[in-house]
């Protein structure tokens, strides 16, 4: 109901000054979620968000009419929103200029603009061609029940592990689970997606009634697909806070690998319930160590060439 969304309302100093138009539209009609739903939302997470967006090229996902309208996958500026940078034409060469965002305003002036999900590349404008971070992105194909993509998130985990790599859990807001190594930017995208692909294909040799390696749903029907794909060059992932356009808004949210076997879906928290999370309860952030990792992956190559 939309008493209960109000629910949302974050605290005054998080307001931005952005006119929202048409508050009160209903965009996920599953919830009777409304736009200014959304917008609170996000000026609620925006401290966690902010950092997962800053100095990264940014894809938008649009909704103007609601999640059950069409959806815009957009990479460079279309409207205006202030706040939404464009980036050095440059870090792409022969594409329009990439975009960034790194205020509250930012974010807030996107959701005014139907933005309902923010993607990034695993690399930073300044070493735009060495990435920072791996991302596993878990897809279950027809026919995989939850328990099963739980445990390829553990198996996923535990082969990293065995590395000497140490990686974070969220969920996709979605249908699934993404995995996150972060990395000192050292190797190009290449190198790293061929470490992600040989990463998967490891896993899919070793349990292969469980996990395909390739990618395209008539190959994946009752197993998972671990998709290195997402780690190609200009190649991006929903980021960690984003909503997702799907009916019940999931959103991707980051969680401790001690909570996985709690969770009920990758939608398992959603733009209404959120706040109910540990970490906006001002709790322990089970990503706090995910900032401050330095990994290299040279090691972990020839480990798992020899494994
Ligand atoms: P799920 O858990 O349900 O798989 P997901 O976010 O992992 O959710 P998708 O929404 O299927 O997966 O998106 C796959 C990836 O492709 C996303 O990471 C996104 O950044 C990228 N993507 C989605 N739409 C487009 C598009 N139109 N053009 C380019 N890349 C896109
Ligand atoms: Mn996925
Ligand atoms: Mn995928």
């Amino acid at each position: 109901t939309r008493e209960e969304n109000t629910a949302m309302t974050p605290p005054a100093s998080r307001k931005t000054a952005t006119v929202i138009t048409h508050p009160d539209r209903v965009i996920d009609e599953s919830t009777g979620l409304r736009k200014i739903d959304l917008v609170h939302y996000y000026e609620s997470v925006a401290d966690w968000l902010l950092p997962h967006l800053k100095a990264r090229p940014v894809s938008l996902v649009r909704a103007p009419q609601g999640i059950a309208g069409p959806l815009f996958f957009q990479k460079h500026s279309e409207a205006k929103m202030p706040g939404v940078v464009d980036l050095d034409a440059a870090l792409w060469p022969g594409h329009e200029p990439l975009l960034e965002i790194h205020t509250l305003k930012g974010i807030v002036s996107a959701a005014q603009m139907n933005v309902v999900e923010f993607h990034t590349w695993n690399a930073k404008i300044g070493k735009i061609d060495q990435p920072d971070r791996i991302v596993f992105d878990l897809d279950p194909g027809d026919g995989v029940r939850w328990p099963q993509l739980q445990e390829a998130a553990r198996l996923m985990h535990t082969l990293l592990d065995e590395l000497g790599l140490q990686s974070w859990l969220k969920t996709s807001g979605g249908k699934g689970l993404h995995v996150v190594v972060p990395l000192a930017p050292k190797l190009d995208a290449d190198a790293v997606k061929a470490f992600s692909k040989a990463a998967v294909e490891h896993i899919a040799k070793a349990i292969p009634q469980r996990f395909v390696a390739k990618s395209g749903p008539a190959n994946r029907v009752g197993k998972i697909f671990i998709d290195y794909l997402r780690n190609g060059h200009g190649q991006t992932t929903a980021a960690a806070f984003s909503a997702r356009a799907r009916p019940g808004m999931g959103v991707s949210m980051p969680v401790a690998w001690e909570q996985l076997d709690t969770l009920k879906s990758g939608a398992h928290w959603t733009v209404k319930t959120a706040r109910e999370y540990l970490s906006f309860a001002g709790g322990d952030d089970p990503w706090a160590g995910y900032w401050k990792a330095r990994q290299t992956l040279a090691a972990a190559v020839k480990r798992l060439q020899s494994a």
